[in-house]
């Protein structure tokens, strides 16, 4: 009999595991940490804490496991990062960037950046699994959970030595509603922050880039968008000076709109985006800004 424990990470990845776990049609306990309402249709809210290496953190979550058949979490850097341990950890099959559910063993995931939806079966269980929150329906609330807490007691043979991260003070890329995206055409990280940041801080959006930006150094790291970045699912993706590589249209797919602000007229990204501007961006984006 299936049953799942679905992972939240975050408080923001809450309803997106309900969501998941009401997807799957069988009962489901939710594991989060930070935050999480108990209506959310959950069996059980087990509440959960702990900021270590992904290792000692999976061998943590192995306990916690035992008895599910399915183990999923939102589709994150961290949650592929620990559920792939996790997997190991059980010996269990594993299925990442779930986008549908076709029955509790078949799953719908994307492969060659997209361009290919796969139907897989898993015959064994447990399966751990990674899903990307926007290919779900908003779950329905309601009732209240039985609520605990767990220990997360794993051991593992890395130590974090420092962490790094750039506090932006604006949303975060993979959960916005809008996000604001640039190009390599920004030429540098202050024209960059000027620009893409100026028309992101106008529209309370988040601020995202291709990995071509990245490489050169206009945009940070944690910006990037696409197969090898982060995935989006705003409801307004503006692109500026994006060619639309397959790379990039893979992270943005599940936008609700796109909007394409580019000088070449044969532009790749026009042929996805549901509006088009064939105009130059440092004319465009200003403009833009300055009239929100
Ligand atoms: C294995 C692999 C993984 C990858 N993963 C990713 C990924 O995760 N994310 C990602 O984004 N890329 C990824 N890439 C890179 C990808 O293939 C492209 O090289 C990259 O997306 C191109 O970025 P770009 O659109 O900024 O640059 P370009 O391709 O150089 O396009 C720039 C665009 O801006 C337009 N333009 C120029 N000047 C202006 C202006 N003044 N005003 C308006 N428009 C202008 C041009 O017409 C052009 O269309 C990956 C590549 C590989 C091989």
């Amino acid at each position: 009999m299936a049953k799942a424990l679905v992972i939240a990470f975050s408080s923001s990845d809450a309803e997106g595991a309900a969501a998941f776990g009401q997807a799957l049609g069988a009962p489901f306990d939710i594991l989060h940490f930070g935050d999480a309402p108990t209506d959310l249709g959950a069996g059980k809210m087990i509440s959960a804490s702990g900021d270590v290496p992904a290792d000692a953190l999976a061998d943590g979550l192995k306990a916690v496991a035992s008895g599910y058949s399915h183990i999923a979490a939102v589709s994150s850097m961290h949650s592929k990062d620990v559920m792939a341990r996790l997997a190991g950890l059980l010996d269990a099959a594993m299925v990442t960037d779930v986008i549908a559910i076709a029955s509790p063993t078949v799953f719908k995931r994307p492969i060659y950046a997209g361009s290919i939806i796969a139907t897989i079966e898993v015959l064994a269980e447990p399966v751990v699994i990674t899903f990307r929150p926007a290919g779900f329906a908003k779950p329905t609330r309601g009732g209240a959970s039985t609520t605990e807490t767990a220990s997360l007691a794993g051991s593992g043979s890395t130590k974090r030595v420092s962490v790094s991260a750039r506090a932006s003070g604006r949303p975060d890329l993979t959960q916005a509603k809008f996000v604001v995206s640039g190009g390599r055409p920004l030429r540098d990280a202050q024209t960059f922050e000027q620009v893409i940041g100026g028309l992101a801080d106008k529209l309370g959006a988040a601020v995202g880039a291709t990995r071509a930006a990245v490489d050169s150094g206009i945009a940070p790291n944690e910006c990037q968008v696409g197969q090898t970045g982060k995935i989006v699912a705003p409801d307004l993706y503006i692109a500026a000076g994006i060619s639309g590589s397959t790379q990039h249209m893979a992270g943005i797919k599940d936008s609700k709109v796109i909007v394409a602000i580019n000088k070449d007229p044969d532009a790749p990204i026009f042929e996805v985006a549901d509006l088009g501007l064939v105009a130059d961006l440092f004319d465009a984006v200003p403009e833009m800004t300055q009239k929100l």
